[in-house]
Formats: C-alpha cells, structure tokens, sequence
C-alpha cells in the first residue's frame, strides 16, 4: 500500500530542487515579465538550501518536511520563500505521526495535508484562486487529487499535475491581484504567472517520484 515514509519526500524535494534548478532561467524570465526577475533565484536558492539538508537522517516524513519548510523560510527573501516554506511546514504539521502501530500516511492521508498546506498559504498570503498566483496551480491539483484518489496514489498524482499545468496556462489572461506583478494591474495580463510555474513543477516531481 502507498505511503509516505521518508524516503519518499526525500526523494520527492531532491526532485523538485532538481526541476527547479532546470527551470531557472524560465522562472527568471516568467518574472521579468511581471515581476522583479528573481523567482528563479529565489526557488533555486532556497531549493539548494533544502537539498543540502538530505544528506541528514530525519526520523520520518514530517521531521524532514518541517525542516525544509523552515529552510525555505530563511534562505528565500521573496513572497516565495515564506510561502513556500509555509505550505511545507503545514503539510507538515498535518501528516499522521509515523508511531509503530499508527496507520502512517496514506495516499488520503497526504492530500488532506496538501490541503492543509494549500490553506497556509492562502492564511499567510491572503490570496484566492483568481488572483493569478501559485494558488492557481494548487487549487485545481488539490481537487484532482481528492477527485481521483480512489483509483490510487497514481491516478491522484497524475491527474494532479496535468492540473496544475491547465492551472499555470490559465494564469496568463489574468489580472494579477496579489504580489508585485499587481502592481502592472492590466499590464499583468498575457503574461504566466511565475509562481503557478514553480508551483506546477512541485507537482510534477510529486507525480514522478511520489505516484508509484
Ligand atoms: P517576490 O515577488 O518577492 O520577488 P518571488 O518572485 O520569488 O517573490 O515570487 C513571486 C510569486 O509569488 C508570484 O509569481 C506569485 O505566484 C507568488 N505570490 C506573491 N504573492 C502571493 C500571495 N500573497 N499569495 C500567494 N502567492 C503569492
Ligand atoms: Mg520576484
Ligand atoms: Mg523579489
């Protein structure tokens, strides 16, 4: 049966802070655009950070997803970092104690705590769906997930991502809300937010190494 131990989120952050890495320069650029051209930077910095971290034994999931939530939150000095490091850090918070003879994290288990993550975010950041951020890409992902969960922690990431991706593409005719890129107003529009970008390949890297 699928479940989160800590192999699996460590491989599921080296992952990301790979994908990241790629995708520097499109985060730059993303943010250039609307931005300040530092969303690559920032995601690459504080990814490396949390990288860095995994040649450490964490005792399980939790223990090390809280610890990258609060390497996020030092080593970014952007909206991201804070953001970033808060969904962690709730997500964190929200799994089931891996004590012998508890249940451990299931595949519903982890998308109630992407949920609670999702909900930091929005409490810290004070953004909603619309408003052409990162909650663009995470909104629709959570709902496809819960969605597809029954057929499986598989079907529940696939169908996540290809979320996330329709939720990116559907930033660019937005008017962003929140953020530097509201201060453009209208100018925002026809640009992809970088944010949903960065938020997209998350699920991507939970898809490749987490949906098996
Ligand atoms: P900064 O804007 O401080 O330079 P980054 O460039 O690293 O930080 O991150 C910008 C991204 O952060 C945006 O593209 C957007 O997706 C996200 N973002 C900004 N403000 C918020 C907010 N209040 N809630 C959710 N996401 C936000
Ligand atoms: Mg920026
Ligand atoms: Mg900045």
């Amino acid at each position: 049966a699928w479940t989160l131990d800590v192999a699996a989120a460590h491989a599921w952050l080296a992952d990301f802070a790979a994908r990241v890495h790629a995708n520097v320069d499109l985060l730059t650029d993303l943010d250039r655009q609307i931005g300040d051209a530092d969303h690559g930077a920032n995601m690459d910095r504080g990814m490396r950070a949390v990288a860095a971290l995994l040649v450490q034994d964490f005792a399980d999931a939790a223990a090390l997803l809280k610890k990258a939530g609060m390497t996020l939150v030092s080593t970014v000095g952007g909206a991201s970092g804070p953001l970033y490091g808060t969904f962690f850090l709730r997500l964190a918070a929200a799994l089931p104690d891996g004590a012998p003879g508890s249940p451990g994290v299931d595949a519903r288990a982890f998308g109630a705590a992407l949920r609670a993550g999702y909900d930091g975010v929005v409490a810290r950041g004070k953004a909603q769906e619309g408003d052409k951020t990162m909650l663009d890409a995470l909104a629709p992902a959570l709902r496809a997930y819960d969605e597809a969960v029954g057929r499986g922690a598989a079907a529940a990431f696939e169908a996540a991502t290809a979320a996330a991706n329709a939720g990116r593409d559907a930033t660019i005719p937005l008017v962003a809300r929140k953020g530097r890129a509201s201060y453009l107003g209208e100018r925002s529009v026809g640009h992809q937010d970088p944010g949903a970008t960065s938020a997209a390949l998350l699920l991507e890297s939970a898809a490749a190494t987490l949906g098996r």
